[in-house]
């Protein structure tokens, strides 16, 4: 785990994922629960235009400071202010995105389109953060709201994104959240009726299956 130097307007987004310790907090949930043949960099980094990602080439998870930034709009925006609080919540939520992606790499897991390699990577996410409890919860929720924020702006036209529409990613993680507490939290009134069990909140991630190995 790294990070490199910013450009001089990234300088603020790098502190706080530093200080919050966002990329190390959660290659610790991901280290205590996969065990992985092999090693995945992570890399804290000016990202000039590219979004974060997962490289499988290098092995490695870019996270750029810029999507922290976007992210701090976007809640400020709305009148949260300071938002560092849920701007690194959406960091750590990225984090575990990417490692899915790496996961599925790593599996050598093959999916019908791009489309459901995001939706698994989102449902592995969505795993890792309902893992700690409350207060991965509260993280997940934040990106929930973060994607809800986003689908106002973009409005419903897709475009060319591989990933679903932000309002179904938010949507998604929200009845991943009620299947796993739905004491805790209600169905989004806006929503697709929500799958009925955790297993079938998870379903994307779960009906992946290793392709040819033992
Ligand atoms: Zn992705």
């Amino acid at each position: 785990m790294s990070y490199e130097e910013p450009v001089p307007a990234d300088r603020g987004s790098a502190r706080t994922l530093r200080e919050r310790r966002v990329i190390e907090s959660a290659a610790a949930e991901l280290n205590g629960y996969l065990d992985l043949s092999y090693e995945i960099a992570l890399l804290g980094r000016s990202c000039g235009g590219e979004g974060s990602g997962y490289d499988p080439g290098a092995r490695l998870i870019e996270l750029c400071y810029e999507d922290l930034t976007e992210q701090r709009e976007l809640f400020e925006t709305a009148g949260r202010r300071p938002a560092g609080e849920e701007a690194a919540a959406v960091m750590a939520e990225t984090v575990f995105h990417e490692a899915g992606h790496a996961l599925a790499d790593a599996l050598g897991l093959r999916f019908d389109n791009d489309r459901a390699e995001e939706d698994a990577a989102d449902a592995f996410a969505a795993l890792m953060l309902i893992r700690e409890g409350p207060p991965g919860e509260r993280t997940l929720l934040t990106a929930a709201q973060a994607y809800e924020l986003a689908a106002a702006h973009t409005g419903p036209d897709p475009g060319t994104d591989e990933h679903a529409p932000p309002a179904s990613r938010a949507a998604a993680h929200r009845c991943r959240l009620h299947a796993a507490s739905p004491t805790r939290y209600p169905p989004a009134p806006t929503a697709l009726p929500c799958p009925d069990t955790w297993t079938n909140a998870l379903t994307p991630l779960l009906r992946q299956s290793p392709q040819g190995s033992a």
